[in-house]
């Protein structure tokens, strides 16, 4: 598992305080965080510092944002040498009990024949269903 300093050197972003206590609370999380999540629980840092460190994450693929169609982003770390290329995209699991959304993985998904010069960016693919703490 690598730590916040390191995952900020390799994605050239440059360590800042907010930044390393945004990054270690979703490393900390099992599940991928809102805005809203991250706001309640880092109480004392600056709600726009903490969006603009989202924002700075997202570009520089520290971070993956994820539209699980609860009407809330969430944000998920990357793993070990994702690029947020099309190879490096996985599915999601949104779990309808408790709400808590995960990061597949190792669940990438199939590779989608596209028209002649049509380029795939994103692909927005969530599962619904029961976690395991919820399916007990
Ligand atoms: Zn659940
Ligand atoms: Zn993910």
């Amino acid at each position: 598992m690598q730590t916040e300093e390191e995952i900020l050197k390799i994605k050239k972003v440059k360590n800042t305080a907010v930044r390393t206590v945004v990054l270690r609370h979703l490393l900390s999380q099992e599940k991928a965080q809102s805005l809203k999540d991250i706001e309640n629980a880092l109480v004392y840092t600056d709600r726009s510092s903490i969006f603009r460190t989202l924002k700075t994450f997202e570009k520089k693929k520290v971070i993956h944002s994820i539209e699980d169609g609860s009407g809330m982003t969430k944000y998920a770390v990357c793993a070990e040498g994702c690029n947020c290329d099309p190879k490096d995209l996985h599915y999601h699991f949104y779990c309808t009990n408790c709400e808590k959304t995960f990061c597949l993985f190792d669940v990438t998904i199939p590779n989608i024949q596209l028209p002649n010069n049509f380029k795939l960016q994103q692909a927005n693919l969530v599962v619904k269903g029961l976690c395991d703490n919820c399916n007990k």
